[in-house]
Parts: C-alpha cells; sequence; structure tokens
C-alpha cells in the first residue's frame, strides 16, 4: 500500500513524500482509510508506530477538502487534540509543521500546552487557528474564559488516552465532553486498553472502530 492510494490532497501528498515517509505504517494503513470514511476510532499503537501521523493525516486531508469546497462557514476551531504532557504537545507539533509544510496558510494550529498563562495565550486563539493542541485542563480553562468555542469543531483527538486519568484530567474531558457538537469525529489514542480507556471511549466516541495494533 502506499500513501498515494488514499487519494491525499496532492499538498498532503508532497509533505508526507519530502519527509521521507515511503510507505505507510501498520497503524496508518489501518486508521487512514476509516477515518477518512468519518468513524469514530480507538486505536491501541506504542509511541514509535506513526500514530501520530495515523490521525493528522486524515483531520489535515478532511480540512483541505472541506476548505476547498467551501463547506465551512465560520472561523472556529476544527480540531482539538488533547494530549497529558508539554513534551507530548511539541512531538505532535513538530510532525503537524512537516505535514502542513505546503499547505501552511490553510491549515493553521497552535500549541496551547506551555507553562505560559491563559491571558498569555488568549492572542494565539484571537488568530483563529483550525487546530489547537492543549492539555485537557488548558482546553477548559480557555473554553471558560470564552477564548474558544468548541461550537464548530470536528475532530477531537486524545492522543496517549491511557494517561489521561492518571494525570487527573478526568473532570476536565467530562467537562469538555459537554461543549462537544454532535456528529465531531474522535481518535483515542492509547498503548494500552483498560478501564480508562473503555470510559473515554464511552464518554466522547459513537460506535467507533477499535483498531488493536
Ligand atoms: P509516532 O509513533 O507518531 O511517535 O512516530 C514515530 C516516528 O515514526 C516519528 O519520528 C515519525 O516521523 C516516524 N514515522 C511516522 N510515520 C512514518 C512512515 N510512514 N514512514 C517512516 N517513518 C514514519
Amino acid at each position: 500500500q502506499s500513501f498515494a492510494s488514499f487519494e491525499l490532497d496532492p499538498r498532503l501528498l508532497r509533505a508526507i513524500e519530502k519527509n521521507g515517509f515511503e510507505t505507510p505504517t501498520l497503524v496508518q494503513s489501518k486508521a487512514i482509510p476509516l477515518a477518512l470514511k468519518g468513524h469514530d476510532l480507538l486505536v491501541r499503537a506504542r509511541t514509535g508506530s506513526g500514530k501520530t501521523a495515523s490521525y493528522l493525516i486524515p483531520i489535515i486531508e478532511q480540512i483541505l477538502r472541506k476548505k476547498e469546497s467551501k463547506s465551512l462557514t465560520t472561523g472556529g476551531i476544527l480540531g482539538l487534540i488533547l494530549v497529558p504532557t508539554r513534551e507530548l504537545a511539541q512531538q505532535v507539533m513538530k510532525v503537524l509543521e512537516k505535514l502542513t509544510a505546503f499547505c501552511s496558510k490553510n491549515i493553521r494550529f497552535t500549541n496551547l500546552a506551555s507553562n505560559v498563562s491563559t491571558a498569555v495565550q488568549k492572542p494565539l486563539l484571537l488568530d483563529l487557528p483550525d487546530l489547537v493542541i492543549a492539555t485537557p485542563s488548558r482546553a477548559v480553562a480557555h473554553i471558560t474564559a470564552g477564548n474558544m468555542s468548541l461550537n464548530e469543531l470536528l475532530y477531537l483527538v486524545i492522543d496517549e488516552a491511557d494517561l489521561v486519568f492518571s494525570f487527573g484530567y478526568k473532570d476536565d474531558i467530562v467537562t469538555l465532553t459537554k461543549s462537544l457538537p454532535q456528529g465531531c469525529q474522535s481518535f483515542l489514542m492509547s498503548a494500552t486498553l483498560n478501564d480508562n480507556t473503555d470510559s473515554l471511549k464511552g464518554l466522547v466516541c459513537r460506535n467507533p472502530v477499535t483498531l488493536k495494533l
């Protein structure tokens, strides 16, 4: 299988090639076609398996398609990527920067998983990013402060989902799920599947496809 077989936008395909990704990893070859069909996904995959690109590629592709067909009305955030740590947020940022190298005007993103205060971060959101990376607590803080709304959200990712509860983010996730619009596509990425990932699944997924890789 090749990345070209996913019929990706040429700008995205070019970025994948430039990045030196020749063939999809196992998790990518399973997850990308299902995600492009709109399925919610619960994916068991380890760090190093290519899991980050397995959700970023279909999210970028779907946003590019929607922008191309002008089917987006407002400037709300389209995708929220929740991570338990700042380190992971930075890794996700790096992959996102690489994958959007040729469509940086069309896909804009910001990282809120940083040390600085929400007040200092607020201007980043006034810039109307398409994608936001945040810890669950930061996302809740910005929503509560009125800096960010999930009204237009199309994609929700919880990366390292198995760690999210043990890092104490359960209440934040519950709060966030209350502002999720109907039909938002979710991606739960986890190294292990356990009671925590089960309860997250109940909170954020509609009948997901489970991939155990
Ligand atoms: P991850 O599992 O998302 O942390 O990715 C682990 C590493 O694999 C990262 O350094 C990626 O750049 C790399 N990677 C992801 N997908 C591919 C691919 N299809 N081919 C080669 N390397 C990849």
